[in-house]
């Protein structure tokens, strides 16, 4: 009868309706979770400096005899309230990547001025420590994208390799192009990553045991903006590390194609 031919030629249609709105329930509440995770870790995250500059600044009340003290405990108060300054920026940069599609309009970013303006960012503080750090290679070079979370990549690679390097260092940041891809190495020679640390480097709020360096200030947040970074221009991001000896992070993406008219 027609009635039975229209059903079983409706069914299997039917049935992918059915199996696309489970697969969708399934990747939303996927994405829900991931969004419950990240707002329990971001709360957990900024406690820990909130807390600290409560209990500094009821130090600082109980020693108002002793000035001494109260500098100390006031330095400090500094230092985890600029900690708290940079973990909101990082919060804010991290859940815009993930909000907004920025790749929207995609545009020819010129590589070359991208570097130099991530190693003016960590110019002072290379100086202070006598770090060296350099660019060189081919500079001429066009990745394809965003400008803005490619300088943020950029940068926090180079900021990592300044903060975890002994002072009287050298960073170098090397730009070359491959037929593909462009490739920018950050190469530092300092604390170097156990391999078993490696895989987690890149995820949220992970740090390698912070007692192993001066630098107690990150968030462990700057890697898993790069990878972010990374993955929505269909690049990668590669690290060779050895303990004690330094490490290069390789951001890897797609080369800009000539367009011949
Ligand atoms: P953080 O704010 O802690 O630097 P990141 O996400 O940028 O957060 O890095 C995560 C961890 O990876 C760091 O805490 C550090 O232990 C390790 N790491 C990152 N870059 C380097 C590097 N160049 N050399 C050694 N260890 C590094």
């Amino acid at each position: 009868t027609p009635a039975r031919h229209v059903s079983v030629r409706v069914a299997p249609l039917g049935v992918r309706l059915i199996l696309i709105l489970v697969e969708d329930r399934t990747r939303e509440k996927r994405v829900e979770a991931v969004r419950r995770d990240f707002v329990a870790n971001v709360s957990h995250e900024l406690k820990t400096p909130i807390g600290a500059i409560r209990l500094l600044s009821e130090a600082v009340q109980a020693a108002s005899d002793d000035p001494e003290a109260v500098e100390r405990f006031a330095g400090r108060m500094l230092l985890e309230s600029e900690r708290l300054t940079v973990l909101v920026q990082q919060i804010i940069e991290l859940s815009r990547l993930q909000t907004d599609d920025p790749l929207d309009e995609p545009v020819t970013v010129p590589i070359g001025p991208l570097v130099a303006a991530a190693l003016d960012t960590v110019k002072i503080d290379a100086q202070a420590r006598h770090i060296e750090v350099t660019a060189s290679g081919d500079a001429d070079l066009d990745a394809h994208g965003s400008s803005k979370q490619l300088l943020i990549a950029i940068t926090n690679l180079v900021a990592n390799a300044v903060s975890y390097s002994p002072d009287r260092s050298r960073v170098a940041v090397t730009t070359r192009a491959n037929e593909d891809t462009i490739e920018i190495a950050v190469t530092d020679q300092g604390i170097g990553i156990p391999p078993e640390e490696i895989d987690r480097i890149f995820e949220r709020f992970y740090r390698v045991d912070p007692a192993r360096h001066r630098s107690t200030g990150g968030t462990g947040l700057g890697l898993s903006i790069v990878k972010h970074v990374a993955a929505t221009h269909g690049g990668d991001i590669r690290v060779w590390s050895v303990e004690g000896q330094g490490s290069t992070f390789t951001l890897v993406l797609p080369r800009k194609k000539e367009t011949h008219p």
